[in-house]
């Protein structure tokens, strides 16, 4: 074992502190990442006040969150093949699955159906708790180590390891692309990936926002059209108007509304994760033979397909950069939709 320093809450709601920890030596298939960038997810925010606890087993603290993690190869177990000390590498959501189950050879290991092994507040095989990246350094087996885009700061890469790949996937599942008209509902970390990935994908792209604050940048990402959903005209306006809404709000929203922006057929699909339940009426389902659907994340394998696909399309996230004494305003400013649009820790700084 080796001493690691980073950020953790060790309660819940406790502000981030720092906090010390132990790290597994390297084994066989092992690399050691020197963590250069860190982003910071509402998801970080939701478990580190325990906020799922309706969903979930109780959170394990003290937690060192983060799973947006960029940084360099500084050390490589004897067997390991994909990856060479001084790679730029990245790591997601989970550092390990079963790698036996149907969804682990499918590719599908974020919905393995034995045990994902999560980034942070998980647990190893062996029972021990996961420390994520708000820290100096991560070991990880080389087969949940992603290789980052040569052509893109690192920096503004380290949300795609979370927010990138989670629109990427639902976009590509549900073939967004030419000829299709694709709403991001919530413009924050995920649905500011959202805008650029479906405009690279070549959608038609509209924004929902809670106001206009944020239209300029909507366009400037890449959106064709910029509605308020403070403003009740928009939905009878855009009624029946959607292939596909993403729908990425932290928050419980009335989903039946934002099913009825969809056609015929049309699917939304949820990717923010609400504290609580929210009810859905029939009608707004049965009357267009819609689809509400949901999503998480992304296997390796599309992972490592959606940062290619940024690095040929130069599509990276607009962020900004903290020191790690500032988490804590960090999660006050993202709590209040006050982000621009992904606040990413300079480890740097810890
Ligand atoms: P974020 O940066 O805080 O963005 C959420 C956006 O939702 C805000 O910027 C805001 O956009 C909108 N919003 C917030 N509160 C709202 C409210 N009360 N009513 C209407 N709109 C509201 O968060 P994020 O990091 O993108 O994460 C979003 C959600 O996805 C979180 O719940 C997170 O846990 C979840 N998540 C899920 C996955 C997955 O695999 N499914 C992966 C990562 C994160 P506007 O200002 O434009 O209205
Ligand atoms: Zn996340
Ligand atoms: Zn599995």
């Amino acid at each position: 074992m080796s001493k690691s320093k980073g950020y953790a809450a060790v309660t819940a709601k406790a502000p981030l502190a720092p906090y010390s920890f132990e790290r597994r030596e390297p084994r066989e298939h092992d690399v050691v990442i020197e963590i250069r960038y860190c982003g910071i997810c509402h998801s970080d925010i939701h478990q580190a006040t325990d906020g799922w606890s309706d969903y979930q087993e109780e959170s394990i603290f003290p937690m060192a969150p983060g799973h947006e993690i960029t940084g360099a190869v500084t050390a490589v177990g004897g067997k390991v093949t994909k990856h060479k000390v001084g790679d730029k590498v990245g790591v997601g959501c989970f550092v390990d699955s079963c790698r036996t189950c149907t969804e682990c050879r499918r590719g599908l290991e974020q919905y393995c159906t034995v045990h994902t092994v999560w980034t942070y507040n998980g647990r190893e095989h062996d029972g021990t708790p996961t420390y994520g990246g708000y820290s100096d350094r991560i070991v990880v087996d080389e087969n949940y180590v992603l290789r980052m885009p040569d052509n893109l700061p690192l920096e503004a890469c380290a949300p795609l390891l979370c927010a990138g790949i989670t629109l990427y996937s639902p976009l590509r599942h549900w073939h967004a692309g030419p000829g299709k008209k694709v709403a991001i509902v919530g413009l924050g970390g995920l649905g500011h990936m959202g805008v650029k990935l479906a405009h690279a994908l070549g959608a038609e792209v509209t924004v929902l926002s809670q106001s206009l604050k944020k239209q300029a940048d909507g366009k400037r990402l890449g959106a064709d059209h910029f509605y308020a959903t403070s403003d009740a005209e928009t939905f009878t306006k855009l009624k029946g108007s959607f292939d596909l809404v993403i729908n990425t709000v932290s928050a419980q929203i009335d989903w039946s509304e934002y099913l009825n922006l969809l056609k015929v057929d049309g699917t939304m699909v949820v990717v923010g994760l609400p504290e609580k339940d929210i009810p859905v009426g029939a009608f707004a389902l049965t009357a267009g033979r819609r689809s509400l659907a949901g999503s998480q994340i992304g296997g390796i394998g599309e992972t490592q397909e959606m940062l290619d696909f940024c690095s040929q399309h130069g599509v990276a996230c607009d962020i900004e950069v903290i020191p790690i004494q500032k988490v804590n305003e960090a999660y006050e400013r993202v709590l209040k939709s006050d982000v621009r649009y992904r606040f990413v820790i300079d480890m740097a700084t810890l």
